[in-house]
């Protein structure tokens, strides 16, 4: 696999978003008498943070498993548009929305979902193995990524020999290995104190927007939503609010 790009660690300055890399077109979602989003239409831009807000229940993590392919919304559309092409998302099956995620899509949860088993190295390396890459270009990828965000020097740490926020870390690392140009977050800050939380959002912004990427974030927190740029709001499957932040574009 000579051909692969591998993720190149941050940071550079944050620029204007661009056109629309990701549109969802009237998704409706549905678990079984439960409607988790109605008629929800949605644009995000390349380079774009957009921090998904609203109260529990609200449809935020089902937005956020439509717009990255983890799940298939039960109508509508969720259009990706790369590389000069568009993609509906929605109508792949399941082996073609698992290769976009691989290479296209970064993912941050709450819980890093970090293999305890394995190194913080290995945790990062693995995303790129998982792409065909070799150990040792995979572990020298990780490596930087490791070191970009601040844990030089924590390679060898098991996660259990890791804080929160270095977990978290860990993990903003391998969602962005592969290089991938849309990362999802779902409330990655939700288990730190408030001190960690700002660092680990910084760390994410910084490596994400700041370098071109497109962030979507569901958080609770009004400091992440503020340090976005724009803050869509759900309430019952729909979107009740959409606004760009006054600092809009701003990641440090
Ligand atoms: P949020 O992330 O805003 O808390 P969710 O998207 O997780 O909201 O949930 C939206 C609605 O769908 C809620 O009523 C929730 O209980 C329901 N729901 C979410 N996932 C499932 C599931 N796998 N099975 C059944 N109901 C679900
Ligand atoms: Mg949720």
């Amino acid at each position: 696999m000579t051909s692969f790009q591998h993720g190149t660690p941050p940071p550079a300055p944050s620029h204007v978003p661009g056109p629309a890399v990701l549109g969802a077109r009237g998704l409706t979602k549905s678990y079984d008498a439960t409607r988790a989003l109605t008629d929800l239409s949605l644009n995000v831009h390349a380079g774009e943070s957009v921090a998904v807000m609203g109260p529990s229940g609200g449809g935020k993590t089902t937005l956020l498993h439509c717009l990255a392919g983890i799940i298939t919304p039960d109508t509508g559309q969720v259009l990706l548009q790369l590389d000069g092409g568009t993609t509906d998302i929605a109508r792949l099956d399941d082996r073609e929305r698992s290769a976009l995620r691989r290479s296209t899509f970064g993912f941050v949860f709450q819980q890093g979902l970090l293999i305890p088993e394995l190194t913080a190295l290995e945790n990062v390396a693995v995303a790129l193995m998982l792409l065909g890459v070799d150990r040792s270009s995979a572990e020298h990828s990780a490596a930087q990524w490791l070191a970009a965000l601040g844990l030089a020097g924590m390679e060898d740490r098991r996660v259990g020999q890791l804080s929160g926020g270095q977990a978290q870390r860990v993990a903003i690392a391998r969602a962005q290995v592969s290089g991938a140009s849309v990362i999802f977050a779902d409330e990655p800050t939700g288990a730190l104190d408030s001190g960690t939380s700002a660092e680990v959002m910084d760390i994410l912004l910084r490596s994400t927007t700041g370098t071109g990427k497109t962030l979507v974030v569901v958080t609770h927190d009004d400091d992440v939503a503020r340090r976005c740029a724009r803050t869509v709001r759900l309430r019952d499957g729909r979107i009740v609010s959409d606004s760009l932040s006054p600092a809009a574009g701003a990641v440090a």
